[in-house]
């Protein structure tokens, strides 16, 4: 294969997060087309613009059904696929109990348990209306929102890197913010495989926990640490329980799933974050070509069949 010795690095901010896309060849077309296209997103399903799909679809709802690009109809398809999947874990609908707890926004305080039960009743699957034919989303109830955080962003990584495949390219290492998608063979190693270091929670950056080796692959972590309020010893993170309405509470730190498919990965991700490594692994062996690392609260690393032990720290997946 040819091997390169150097590598461009592309970084930008967008959708809350640091983006960072990787060449191997100094294309700096592509690079442009690819923020133009993460920009488009944004504008499609940002939380924050008013004009965006996601918000018209959240304003209207109760009121009527709303005309959506193919792209919005497209993702809001899966997201609720995956929600009834896995319905105790995984809610699009989970937009009210987010914005409710504002998790990450400043002035946090744990809500009203009556203003949770109230939020909770607005996240019945079966009141969401897709039509396919008018490619239209309707939220029956008013108050419903969809919230795509826990899936956007793999849907992105998808799309991008099949972009750039179709445009050309061999090699490419696509980052949205810790969601990580490999493109290709590695050119700057002899066989190609690539080497992801999976950070501790909380260890300082920079210094990786463990190293799993591989082909290309998606990495998607979800962990607590990213976003929090403490009152007193207690932790409040953004993975929310729909079931319960609060913080999910147990010994995990962090999930991290490698797979071929982003948008996978990312559900997976909070699926298995409420499963915990036992049942999580269960999950993970049914799931084919899908490997997980769960990272508790005292650090201990826990990996699923496939991650083979090289040497101390580092793993490999064939
Ligand atoms: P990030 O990559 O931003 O850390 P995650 O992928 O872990 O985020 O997803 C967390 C986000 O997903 C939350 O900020 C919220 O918007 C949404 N979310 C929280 N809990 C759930 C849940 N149980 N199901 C679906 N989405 C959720
Ligand atoms: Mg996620």
């Amino acid at each position: 294969m040819r091997q390169s010795h150097k590598k461009y690095v592309s970084q930008f901010q967008m959708m809350g997060t640091v983006i960072a896309i990787t060449l191997f060849d100094p294309q700096l077309a592509l690079i442009e087309a690819s923020y133009d296209y993460l920009q488009r997103m944004d504008q499609v399903f940002s939380m924050n613009r008013p004009d965006s799909e996601l918000m018209a679809i959240n304003q209207q709802a109760g009121v009527r059904p709303v005309k959506v690009s193919a792209t919005a109809f497209e993702l809001i398809h899966d997201a609720l696929q995956y929600s009834q999947r896995h319905a105790d874990s995984f809610n699009v609908l989970i937009g009210p109990l987010v914005k409710l707890w504002r998790i990450g926004f400043g002035g946090e305080q744990v809500p009203a348990e009556t203003e949770i039960q109230r939020r909770l009743k607005l996240m019945d699957l079966s009141q969401v209306a897709l039509d396919a034919s008018a490619q239209t989303v309707y939220l029956k109830q008013a108050g419903m929102q969809l919230d795509l955080g826990a899936i956007a962003k793999g849907y992105f990584a998808d799309k991008l890197v099949a972009q750039l495949r179709a445009a050309g390219v061999a090699s490419a290492i696509v980052n949205l913010g810790g969601n990580v998608k490999l493109l290709g063979e590695n050119p700057l190693t002899v066989d190609g495989r690539w080497e992801v270091g999976i950070q501790a929670p909380q260890a300082i950056r920079g210094i990786p926990l463990l190293q799993v080796q591989m082909p290309a692959r998606t990495i998607v972590t979800s962990g607590i640490f990213e976003r929090y309020f403490k009152v007193g010893n207690h932790m409040y993170h953004h993975i929310l329980d729909p079931q319960t309405g609060y913080p999910v509470r147990n010994q995990v730190d962090q999930v991290t799933i490698i797979t071929a498919q982003s948008e996978l990965a990312e559900v997976l991700a909070t699926v298995c974050y409420f499963k915990g490594p036992q049942a999580g692994a269960t999950l993970i062996a049914q799931t084919p070509q899908t490997e997980a690392v769960f990272v508790d609260h005292q650090q201990h690393v826990i990996v699923t069949s496939g991650l083979q032990p090289r040497r101390k720290g580092v793993y490999s997946i064939e």
